[in-house]
């Protein structure tokens, strides 16, 4: 028998984190490897923001915070809730978190049962089946399609609901996809939600602010079924503040204490300081986000011209997040000039890992078995560089 327990044993480790430390291993070796399997900004944490937290430390904030989170920072959230996306919340229905990780954590954790059903929009994010794994739930993935820029539609949605279905989790703007739901999409979602009353859904808008294509909708804005919304959102991605770990979400009053028990109990709620700048940050609106975005943008399009150069690439444009995702599948079946066989998105990571030195993320940990996710959340000069070399190593491929 195993000194582990049985739930640490079936859980994955990411492969996002899995692809980085191989990377980290060939970068120790010496050789030179561009990094795009992150989901990180290369933007520094705004100088705004990191003032306030070295004044909030020589102001005393060092000690226990409640656990929900400083009433201030719940007040601003909800503000901006308000303001931003026109949903009306109090600071009491807002739980701030260790990362937008631990609250969307939290909330599987509150609300799924063993064996409830959880669909899971695909390809989705790495660590929501995970989650639901933890929560000894069902995790049911719904893969959109390439030609609705892998967006699950309100028709493929109302076949996968069962009895048992509970929950719904999504990004928009997605990881890995770069796709964004329109205010039409959600609300032909929200109809079918409706129909099922036990059915809860969990709304991930961490990338918010990085969108290309100007509106961002939030399903919690369609008050038919807005008690039944929990919408996550942060500051890792529009305020490049990875490494706070600060995110939020905001529920019913139920739920959102439901969370903060579930909180109380693991991690006593995020780092006072962090949140300080988190506060800082709010205040600050979005100006230094939009500034990013401007650069994502720019890259986004740069990457885009390129690719269009590898031709085994069908890759959707990204109307929001930092990544691009083609498909991938048409080298499936090719041999390297090593001898070795490229059957899966797997093969083909690894050997651009190891022939072009760029490290990116097998669709497989997306539930996308054919596409490959490429951050462009990186300088310039990088990105136009790994393109290249991929280009190189891919046409060895026979
Ligand atoms: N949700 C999605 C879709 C993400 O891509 C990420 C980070 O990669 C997170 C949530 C977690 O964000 P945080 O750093 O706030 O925990």
């Amino acid at each position: 028998t195993s000194v582990l327990s049985e739930r640490i044993s079936a859980l994955q480790e990411s492969q996002t984190i899995a692809m980085a430390k191989k990377a980290r291993e060939l970068m120790a070796q010496g050789i030179d490897v561009i990094n795009l399997s992150f989901g990180e900004p290369d933007f520094d944490t705004p100088e705004y923001i990191r003032e306030a937290a070295k004044k909030a430390m020589d102001e005393g904030y060092t000690k226990y915070m409640p656990v929900p989170g400083y009433l201030d920072l719940r007040q601003a959230i909800a503000a901006k809730l308000q303001r931003e996306n026109q949903l009306e919340y109090q600071a009491e229905n807002i739980v701030v978190s260790t990362g937008a990780k631990q609250a969307l954590a939290n909330a599987v954790m509150s609300l799924v049962n063993p064996g409830d059903e959880v669909i899971v929009f695909a390809p989705y994010w790495v660590s929501y089946e995970e989650m639901v794994r933890l929560a000894e739930g069902v995790s049911v993935p719904l893969l959109g399609t390439l030609e609705n820029d892998y967006k699950v539609t309100a028709e493929q949605l109302e076949a996968a609901i069962t009895p048992r279905t509970k929950l719904i989790m999504y990004s928009s703007p997605c990881n890995p996809t770069g796709s964004v739901f329109s205010r039409e999409e959600l609300a032909g979602i929200a109809e079918v939600v409706a129909r099922y009353p036990q059915v809860h859904v969990l709304a991930d808008e961490i990338y918010e602010y990085i969108n290309f294509v100007g509106e961002h909708a939030s399903l919690a804005q369609f008050d038919e079924i807005k008690d039944r919304v929990i919408t996550v959102n942060g500051f890792s991605k529009g305020y490049a503040m990875t490494g706070w770990r600060v995110g939020y979400l905001a529920a019913t009053k139920q739920i959102a204490a439901a969370c903060e028990k579930m909180q109380s109990q693991i991690t006593s709620g995020t780092c006072s300081v962090a949140q300080r700048a988190a506060l800082a940050a709010l205040q600050g609106g979005r100006s230094s986000a939009d500034t990013m975005v401007e650069a994502y943008r720019r890259r986004r399009d740069m990457v885009l011209e390129q690719v269009k150069e590898i031709s085994g690439f069908k890759t959707p444009t990204p109307s929001g997040a930092f990544y691009i995702f083609p498909d991938v599948s048409a080298y499936f079946g090719r041999t390297a000039p090593d001898g070795s066989a490229i059957n899966t998105a797997t093969d083909l990571a690894l050997y651009m890992l190891n022939d072009a030195h760029v490290a990116a993320v097998t669709g497989e940990a997306f539930g996308a078995p054919s596409c490959i996710r490429f951050s462009t959340a990186a300088a310039d000069d990088k990105l136009r560089e790994a393109f290249r070399r991929i280009k190189v190593s891919l046409d060895k491929l026979v």
